[in-house]
């Protein structure tokens, strides 16, 4: 079991609360697709669940299997809808050793003609 205290003063939670702006591409109840503030790629999108997981290990042990399921089916469907269908990199990013810097699990999707190399 991975010993993750959220704590709800992260910047996506401040995101999700409207407290910080976002350019937002997709939100229903469970997620929210925005632009990552500082792109890697020619496409680069944060999907984000709205429930409080800090890591992808977290949203594991914590939610439900068919919460999982339709997470991923929204970064599915967010992927075709900003034009990347087929032909994304999927990235998450799982503690700080990893390079995660935003204790908020979110998703990454990276596209374009020139990928960035995986580190
Ligand atoms: P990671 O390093 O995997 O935790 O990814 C965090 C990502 O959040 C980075 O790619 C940042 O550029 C991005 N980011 C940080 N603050 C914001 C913000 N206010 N709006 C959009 N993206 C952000």
């Amino acid at each position: 079991m991975t010993n993750e205290n959220y704590d709800d003063s992260n910047v996506f939670a401040k995101i999700l609360r409207g407290e910080i702006p976002a350019k937002k591409i997709f939100e229903n109840e469970q997620i929210l697709a925005f632009a990552d503030i500082n792109p890697i790629a020619d496409v680069h999108v944060l999907v984000i669940p709205k429930g409080e997981f800090v890591s992808f290990d977290h949203f594991l042990e914590k939610a439900s299997s068919v919460e999982v399921a339709v997470f991923f089916e929204n970064v599915k469907f967010v992927a075709e809808k900003i034009g990347v269908k087929g032909a994304y990199r999927m990235v998450t990013n799982v503690g700080e050793k990893a390079g995660q810097t935003v204790r908020h699990f979110h998703v990454h999707i990276l596209a374009g003609e020139e990928m960035p190399e995986m580190a």
